[in-house]
């Protein structure tokens, strides 16, 4: 039986990109959702966005945000942007919310499909895949013909056939037969491709097709709650460009 699952992460805190994403996938008539991960960090809205990722009931894991926002950890090898918003964040939640994302896996499995924040290599060292042969060291710990991703905030598929890995831009795309598929979802909350606009996929499991779907959402909106929390000016502006 198809059915169309939305695969979104990397919201950031962002409450209104997320909203709206929501709002589109079930207009697209999406009954299932997989987030992979990056809930809090960068944005004002840390608690709402766990909230209503929370009340989806869908799997869900852990970005390197959630990991330091949930751990005591130093924040050394953090930008100091990114580091002061994670001190920030754990403020601002509760203990279950902290609890909640200590919690989170750094994979699942689910439906013959695998989500990961980063790479399934060291799912736990949150390398960024940016090219072909980081993308090849993935597939070699890939176990299931489709892996959804994020963390580099720029959405992408790649292709393992015999021959090699090959990058597919962002597209309506049909998953062939026989071929490994590793797809970056892109980020709801803080695209950084150039272009600002939310981003996340939807996938439709009879056809196989994958479609990245672009938003328009009130980014000023998000600016002036990152400005009202104190948070860096630079995490504002930077909505605007999409990077
Ligand atoms: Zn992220």
């Amino acid at each position: 039986m198809s059915k169309k699952i939305a695969i979104l992460g990397d919201i950031h805190s962002n409450i209104d990109a997320l909203e709206v994403v929501l709002e589109d996938a079930r207009e697209q008539g999406v009954e299932e959702y997989f987030c992979t991960g990056d809930i809090v960090g960068y944005n004002a809205c840390p608690h709402e966005c766990l909230e209503i990722i929370r009340s989806l009931g869908c799997p869900v894991v852990k970005g390197n945000h959630d990991h330091y926002v949930a751990s005591q950890r130093n924040l050394d090898d953090f930008n100091p942007h990114a580091a002061a918003v994670v001190e920030w964040t754990r403020g601002q939640l509760t203990a279950d919310e902290l609890e909640y994302l200590h919690e989170m896996p750094f994979s699942v499995t689910k439906m013959g499909m695998t989500l990961v924040h980063s790479t399934m290599d060291r799912p736990e060292s949150f390398g960024y895949v940016f090219d072909n042969q980081q993308a090849e060291t993935n597939f070699t710990c890939q176990k299931t013909p489709v892996c959804f991703h994020g963390h580099t905030h720029c959405p992408m598929i790649y292709e393992k056939q015999l021959s090699g890995v090959y990058r597919i831009d962002p597209q309506d795309f049909d998953l062939k037969p026989g071929r490994k598929y590793f797809i970056n979802v892109g980020s709801v909350g803080q695209p950084r491709d150039g272009d600002p606009r939310a981003t996340y996929v939807i996938y439709d499991t009879a056809a196989r097709r994958v479609s990245f779907r672009r938003l328009e959402y009130d980014i000023a909106a998000a600016q002036a709650r990152v400005r009202a929390a104190g948070l860096p000016e630079r995490l504002a502006e930077r909505l605007a460009y999409g990077q």
